[in-house]
C-alpha cells in the first residue's frame, strides 16, 4: 500500500490545510492501492503566493545556473525511473514494459529536451532599431490527465522551469503517484522553494481555482475538450494565457501500395497499445477499398493476438485506467453494434478468462465516418477501419473531423506520404513511424491551441518584450 500524506507547498512536505485524503483503486485489481493527501482551495492559495513569492528570485537566475538543477534533475530521474515506471503500473494500468520503458523515456525525453532548448535558445535579439526579449510569463498553473502521466507533467514542468516560471502543478486523481515521486525528484535536485509546488485532489475544486486565480499567469491544460472549454471559460475573467492540449480522432492513413499489410497491422497493434488511451492515437485506420478484405483479415488478427492481462506480467495490454473509462468504452462497442458498424474483432465484456478488472477486449470495427464511433474520441482500444476510394477521398475522410490533432501516413513512396501529410488539418503527422522530441506538439480545431515539446513548447512560457532606441541620428 503506497502512501502519500502530504503535499507539496514552498520547497516542503506539508500537511493539507483541511485534513482530507483519498484513496487510489488500481484497475487491473479494483482494489485500493494507496491513499493520498487531498488538497482544498486554502492549499491552492498558499502554493500561488509561494511561487510568486519565488519568481521575484528564479525568473532572474542565468541559464546556467538553470541548466545546472536540470542536469540534476535529470540525474535524479534516471536514477529513480524504474520507481517512476512502478508508479505508473499501478495507478493507470499499463503494462510493465511500457510503464517502465516508453512511459518514462517520454518524460526523461522532454527533461532533455528542454535543457537543449534552454543552452541555445536566444532570448534576446536586435531587429532594427527594436531588442525582441522573451521573458518568464510568471506563475503557471499545470493541469494533467491520468492516460501518459509522465509525458504529460514532464513536458510542462522542464520548460516552465527551463524559461524561468515557476508553477502549481495538479495531477489527475486517477494517476497521484507518479507525480508524487517526480515531485520528490525535484525536492532532492535543488530547485529552490516555491519554484515548484504541487496540490493533489479535485480538478473541479483546485484546477477551477487556479484557473480563476488572480495570481496565476498562465494555465497549461491536457484533458478533455469540455474541460478545455470550462477552463478557457474561467480564466477569461483574469486574462490567463492558456494552453489546451485536448483530445483527437486522429486518421491513421495506409497507402495503396505492396506494405499494406505491415502497416495495417502497426497500425492495429499501435492503436491498442496504452489501451487505446492515447489523445494521437490513430483511432481511424483508412485503407485503400479495393483492397479492405485484405485490411479487415490483417486487422482482426492483429487485433486478436494482442495479450491482455496483469500488467506486472509479460503483456501487451493492461487495463484501462478506471471502471467509469471501461463503462465508457463499453457504451461506444454497444453504440457501434447498433449503428451497424461491422465488428471484426473484440467486442462487449472483458477479455476471454479474466473475471475481475478494467479490462476490454481489443475491438476493431469497419465504419462509416459519419458514425458516432468514427467522430467521438473513445479513449480505449477501439479501432475503426473506414475504406477509402482514392487519396482526395482518404484526405476529406481525414479532414472531416471537429478535431485535429495527429494524423499518420504510411507507404513507401516517401514524397507521396509527404504530400498526403501537407493536406492533412492536423498539428502533428507521423510518416511511416517518424518521432522526434523537437517537434512541436498540439492541435488545429477542437484539438486544442497552443503548441508543446522542443522549442514550441518553451515559447509557451515566454513574453515577448521590444525595447525600442531611438534611430541612430543622419
Ligand atoms: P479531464 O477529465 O479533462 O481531466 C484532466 C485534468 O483536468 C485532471 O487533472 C482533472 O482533475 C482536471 N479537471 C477536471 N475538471 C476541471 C475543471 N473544471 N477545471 C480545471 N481542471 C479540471 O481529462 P482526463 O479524463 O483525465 O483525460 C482524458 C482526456 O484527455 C481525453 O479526452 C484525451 O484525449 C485528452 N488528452 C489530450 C492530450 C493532448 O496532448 N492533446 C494528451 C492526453 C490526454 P481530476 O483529477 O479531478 O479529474
Ligand atoms: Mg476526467
Amino acid at each position: 500500500m503506497r502512501e502519500y500524506l502530504k503535499l507539496y507547498i514552498d520547497g516542503q512536505w506539508v500537511n493539507p490545510a483541511e485534513p482530507k485524503t483519498a484513496e487510489v483503486i488500481n484497475p487491473a485489481t479494483e482494489e485500493v492501492s494507496g491513499t493520498i493527501a487531498v488538497g482544498s482551495v486554502a492549499d491552492i492559495d498558499r502554493a500561488v503566493a509561494a511561487a510568486r513569492r519565488a519568481f521575484a528570485g528564479w525568473s532572474v537566475t542565468s541559464v546556467a545556473q538553470r541548466v545546472d538543477i536540470l542536469q540534476a534533475i535529470e540525474a535524479e530521474y534516471q536514477r529513480r525511473m524504474q520507481e517512476l515506471g512502478e508508479a505508473v503500473m499501478e495507478e493507470m494500468g499499463a503494462p510493465a514494459s511500457l510503464a517502465c520503458g516508453f512511459h518514462t523515456f517520454l518524460g526523461l525525453g522532454h527533461l532533455q529536451t528542454a535543457i537543449t532548448v534552454l543552452k541555445e535558445y536566444k532570448f534576446e535579439e536586435q531587429r532594427g532599431v527594436t531588442t525582441i526579449r522573451r521573458e518568464p510569463i510568471g506563475v503557471c498553473g499545470l493541469i494533467t490527465p491520468w492516460n501518459w502521466p509522465m509525458n504529460q507533467t514532464c513536458v510542462k514542468i522542464f520548460p516552465a522551469l527551463a524559461t524561468g516560471c515557476t508553477m502549481i502543478l495538479k495531477p489527475p486523481q486517477l494517476a497521484p503517484y507518479s507525480a508524487q515521486i517526480l515531485a520528490e525528484i525535484l525536492h532532492s535536485s535543488g530547485v529552490p522553494a516555491g519554484v515548484f509546488n504541487m496540490v493533489q485532489g479535485s480538478g473541479a475544486v483546485l484546477g477551477t481555482a487556479l484557473t480563476k486565480h488572480q495570481d496565476v499567469d498562465m494555465i497549461s491544460f491536457t484533458g478533455s475538450e469540455p474541460v478545455g472549454v470550462q477552463i478557457s471559460k474561467d480564466a477569461a475573467d483574469t486574462v490567463k494565457r492558456v494552453g489546451l492540449e485536448l483530445g483527437g480522432k486522429s486518421a491513421f492513413i495506409v497507402l495503396d501500395d505492396a506494405a499494406l499489410a505491415d502497416n495495417v497491422a502497426g497500425a492495429t497493434a499501435g492503436m491498442m497499445g496504452n489501451s487505446g488511451q492515447t489523445c494521437s492515437a490513430g483511432s481511424r485506420l483508412l485503407v485503400p477499398a479495393a483492397r479492405l478484405d485484405e485490411a479487415k483479415k490483417v486487422a482482426a488478427e492483429t487485433a486478436n493476438g494482442v495479450s491482455v492481462g496483469d500488467p506486472t506480467g509479460n503483456v501487451a495490454m493492461g487495463p484501462v485506467v478506471s471502471k467509469g473509462q471501461y463503462n465508457t468504452i463499453q457504451d461506444y462497442i454497444q453504440k457501434g453494434i447498433d449503428e451497424g458498424a461491422e465488428l471484426i474483432a473484440g467486442g462487449l465484456g472483458r477479455p476471454e478468462g479474466i473475471a475481475k478488472g478494467a479490462f476490454v477486449r481489443p475491438t476493431v470495427f469497419v465504419a462509416t465516418n459519419d458514425m458516432v464511433i468514427a467522430r467521438e474520441e473513445i479513449f480505449g482500444p477501439v479501432l475503426v477501419v473506414i475504406p477509402y476510394k482514392d487519396i482526395d477521398d482518404a484526405v476529406a475522410i481525414a479532414n472531416d473531423s471537429t478535431f485535429g490533432l495527429g494524423g499518420y501516413v504510411n507507404g513507401t513512396d516517401a514524397a507521396q506520404c509527404k504530400a498526403v501529410a501537407r493536406r492533412m488539418r492536423t498539428g502533428w503527422v507521423s510518416i511511416n513511424g517518424g518521432f522526434d522530441f523537437h517537434a512541436p506538439f498540439g492541435g488545429y480545431k477542437r484539438s486544442g491551441n497552443g503548441r508543446e515539446w522542443g522549442e514550441f513548447g518553451f515559447e509557451e512560457y515566454l513574453e515577448v518584450k521590444s525595447m525600442i532606441e531611438p534611430a541612430p541620428a543622419g
